[in-house]
Order: structure tokens, then C-alpha cells, then sequence
């Protein structure tokens, strides 16, 4: 089977491509594979107020160019003392606009420890979301959920990952999610818990 992972973070793809990696007969291909140009659309998607509508709406509207099996991850960072912000709106929670890869998880960064000052240690609880929606012909979208607890620090440790993860404290690995090597991460991770339930499913058709 080959499946078309519908994202344009090179991070997420190769924690995905790790996790899929354990399927057999899976041919795992990227946009660029897939031969799709990125279109300034795809920054409108995500306008929905769950991580199912968004991931759903990348996976159909990647579906509809390639006609492919698609999987698209829609995650977030969800912060207790703030209300469960910045949740589906994580990838623009800094008000700059105009920032990009790096420039923009720093801005996100220095937002969240701003917007937490104050907050004491045993209330800076928080959790990271993925869903996971495949989609493909004749079959109803599946969905995958993973959540992946943590505490939300007020200086960086590590320098792995990617977005949040030098500021997202796991108590039971005793660092951050910056600290964990790919393999560790994945198998702490909300991607990890989402795409590997994706895996099992996808592994049972392979038998
Ligand atoms: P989206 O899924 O493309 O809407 O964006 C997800 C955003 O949530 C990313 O830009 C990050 O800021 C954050 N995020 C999602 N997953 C992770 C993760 O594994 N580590 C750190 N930040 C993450």
C-alpha cells in the first residue's frame, strides 16, 4: 500500500516515517514525492476549532490532488492554566505575524513563557494532542488520538524536537521532550501514541 503523508514539517515527517516505518508493504511518500507544489491555500485549512476538523481538512483537501490514501496530523500544546489554549491554534499562538520555522517556535516560545509568569510550578500543567485522520476511497475517514502529558518549564533544556518541546517537561522521563533521542520521543509522544495506533491498523490489513 502506499500512503501519502500530508505534511510540509520535515520534523513531523521523519518522527512519522519512523513510526510507520514498522508497517509492512507501506510505501510512506511525502508532498514532495507526491509531486505537490506548495499552494498558499494550505495556510487556510486549519480554520476549525478541533484537532479532527483541522486534521480532516488537510487530509481531504490533500486527498482531492493526489487521490491517494492520505494521512494528515493536526497537534497542539494545550495548557491547563491558560484554559487549554494555545490547542489548535499552537502553530500561531505568538500575535507576530510574518514568522517563520524557527523565528516563529521562538516567538511561540517567549509568548507562552510570558503568558505563564507568575504561574506556580505545580500548576503549569499541560498536555500535547495529535490526531491523526486517513482518509481513502470507499471508506469512511479513520481517526487516531494521542495525548502526551507534560509541564511547561520557563527556560529551554535540550536542544531536540522541534516547536515546544525544550519547554515541555515529562516527569516520568525526567527531562524535556527536547532531551529525548527520535526513539524516545516517539515513544512518549502524542505522534508517537496517534501514528502508532495508525501503524496497527494499517499492519492488520498487511496480514
Ligand atoms: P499544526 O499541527 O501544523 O497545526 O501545528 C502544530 C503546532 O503545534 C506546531 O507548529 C508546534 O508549535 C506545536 N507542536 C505540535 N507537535 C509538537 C511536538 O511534537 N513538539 C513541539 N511542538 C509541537
Amino acid at each position: 500500500m502506499k500512503l501519502l503523508v500530508a505534511t510540509r514539517s520535515a520534523h513531523k515527517m521523519s518522527e512519522i516515517r519512523q513510526i510507520l516505518g514498522s508497517v509492512p508493504n507501506l510505501t510512506v511518500l511525502d508532498l514532495t514525492d507526491a509531486g505537490i507544489a506548495p499552494d498558499p491555500v494550505e495556510d487556510d485549512l486549519e480554520v476549525y476549532e478541533t484537532f479532527e476538523e483541522n486534521a480532516l481538512a488537510k487530509a481531504e483537501y490533500f486527498f482531492r490532488l493526489s487521490g491517494m490514501p492520505t494521512v494528515a496530523d493536526d497537534s497542539g500544546l494545550e495548557v491547563d492554566a491558560l484554559g487549554g489554549a494555545p490547542g489548535v491554534r499552537s502553530k500561531r499562538f505568538a500575535p507576530d505575524t510574518g514568522l517563520d520555522g524557527q523565528a516563529r517556535d521562538d516567538a511561540n516560545n517567549r509568548y507562552l513563557v510570558e503568558k505563564l509568569e507568575g504561574v506556580e510550578p505545580v500548576d503549569r500543567t499541560a498536555r500535547y494532542v495529535c490526531v491523526a485522520a486517513l482518509l481513502e476511497a470507499g471508506n469512511e475517514p479513520f481517526y487516531a488520538r494521542g495525548e502526551a502529558p507534560g509541564l511547561v518549564l520557563d527556560a529551554p533544556q535540550g536542544k531536540g524536537g522541534f516547536g515546544y518541546d525544550p519547554y515541555i517537561y515529562d516527569p516520568k522521563f525526567g527531562g524535556t521532550f527536547a532531551e529525548m533521542s527520535p526513539a524516545e520521543k516517539n515513544e512518549r509522544s502524542h505522534r508517537g501514541a496517534a501514528f502508532g495506533a495508525l501503524a496497527s491498523s494499517l499492519a492488520k490489513r498487511a496480514m
